[in-house]
């Protein structure tokens, strides 16, 4: 078969696939984003809370707690710079009981170790000041969260990565890949062969899977893919609150939060379901009921039925239920010997935070 040879795939045009090709074609390279679907941004980067973190939750070192903290900076300068619209519109995170006021503490002792020094510890007294119709015993308030939108983020990355000379080529599916040292020759769809120098799997929930069809990659080094879906409930009627409200983390997730969107609404979510694969996203109206009470523990004031299914998100894991959080895995030459190839594992929050870190640092992996 004739190949096609090019400089650089980056494999998934989510938020994260578009911020490394962005990268690549800015540093000089010739790039070609191949995404399976007929449209940027229909994955997980469109399933989302839309949330900038400041960078709060994650252990001291880890790539989620560094590449947050200096993704949260480069985007809201990129923001600011290309008129995508944002709002700091800040975030408290809620104790709503004496048992969860040392919680707090840990959460800021947390913060400061990955160099976010911005925290406030609140009384009940300062919190309800700023958010009258919170209950809490005791709150952080995070100044430097804000809200952003992906959309309108992820289109600017592809106007730049389109300006630098890189292509994003839709409805293009990457079926397998053979790796020989020399180039990765990826097999598409089509029938098409590509052979490339350089190739980041950047495939989202599909990344541990489609790395097990690169013959050639020791299998060995692979993490495997757990799925957990998180189910968002719109609020019908005006939002209680101006800032993102967050009560102290749960196993697996951020707690049912309240999160708004650029115009206003309010939803309430990601719950954490575990499930058996990344198709499901149907949001079973059931799971609301479950939703009022961890609610009302923070805002008692929820009406009965103002709670509607909205729509759901999987979030790409690499451990499992019962296992210890893990961390982002940023794959490169060095871990698995496969010159010129990068995968991309386990990217869930906050992946859409770090999108621009973790372009900056593939692109170096990868120069
Ligand atoms: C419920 C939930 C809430 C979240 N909230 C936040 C938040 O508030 N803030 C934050 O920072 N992060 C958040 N995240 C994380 C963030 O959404 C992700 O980290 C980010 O969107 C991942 O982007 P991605 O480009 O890696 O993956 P995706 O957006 O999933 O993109 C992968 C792309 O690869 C394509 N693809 C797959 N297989 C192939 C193939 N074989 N060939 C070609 N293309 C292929 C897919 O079609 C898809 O378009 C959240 C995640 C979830 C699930």
């Amino acid at each position: 078969m004739e190949a096609e040879k090019i400089d650089c795939a980056v494999i998934g045009a989510g938020v994260v696939g578009l911020a490394v090709a962005r990268a690549l074609a800015l540093a000089g390279r010739e790039v070609m984003v191949l995404e399976s679907e007929g449209a940027i941004g229909t994955g997980t980067s469109s399933r989302n809370s839309e949330v900038i973190h400041a960078g709060i939750y994650y252990p001291q070192g880890s790539l989620k707690a560094q590449l947050c903290v200096q993704g949260k900076e480069l985007l809201y300068a990129y923001a600011d710079e290309r008129a995508v619209p944002y709002r700091r519109c800040g975030k408290l995170i809620v104790a709503t009981s004496q048992e969860q006021v040392g919680e707090l503490e840990g959460i800021v002792a947390k913060a400061r170790a990955n160099g976010v020094h911005d925290l406030v510890v609140l009384t009940r007294e300062q919190a309800q000041a700023m958010e009258p119709q919170l209950q809490c015993v005791a709150a952080v308030h995070s100044p430097s969260t804000g809200i952003v939108d992906s959309h309108a983020l992820m289109l600017s990355l592809q106007g730049d990565l389109e300006n630098a000379g890189g292509i994003v080529a839709l409805k293009s599916p990457v079926l397998r890949a053979e790796c020989s040292g020399q180039q990765v020759d990826l097999f598409m769809e089509d029938g098409t062969l590509l052979r490339c120098a350089s190739v980041v799997n950047a495939a989202g929930l599909q990344a541990p899977a489609l790395a097990r069809r690169f013959a050639g990659l020791n299998e060995a080094v692979l993490p495997m893919a757990y799925f957990a879906k998180g189910n968002y409930f719109t609020l019908s009627g005006r939002a209680p609150f101006s800032r993102l409200v967050y009560p102290v983390p749960e196993p697996g997730g951020l707690g049912v939060h309240l999160t708004l969107d650029l115009g206003g609404q309010a939803k309430f979510g990601p719950d954490v379901q575990w499930v058996d694969g990344p198709q499901d996203l149907v949001v079973d109206p059931a799971r609301g009921q479950g939703f009022y009470a961890q609610v009302r523990k923070y805002w008692p004031a929820l009406p009965d039925d103002a709670l509607i299914p909205g729509y759901a998100g999987i979030r790409p894991k690499i451990s499992g239920p019962g296992q210890p959080a893990a961390d982002f895995m940023i794959q490169g030459p060095a871990d698995h010997g496969v010159a010129g190839l990068v995968n991309l594992f386990g990217i869930e929050s906050p992946g859409l935070t770090s999108s621009l870190a973790i372009g900056a640092r593939v692109a170096e992996m990868l120069a």
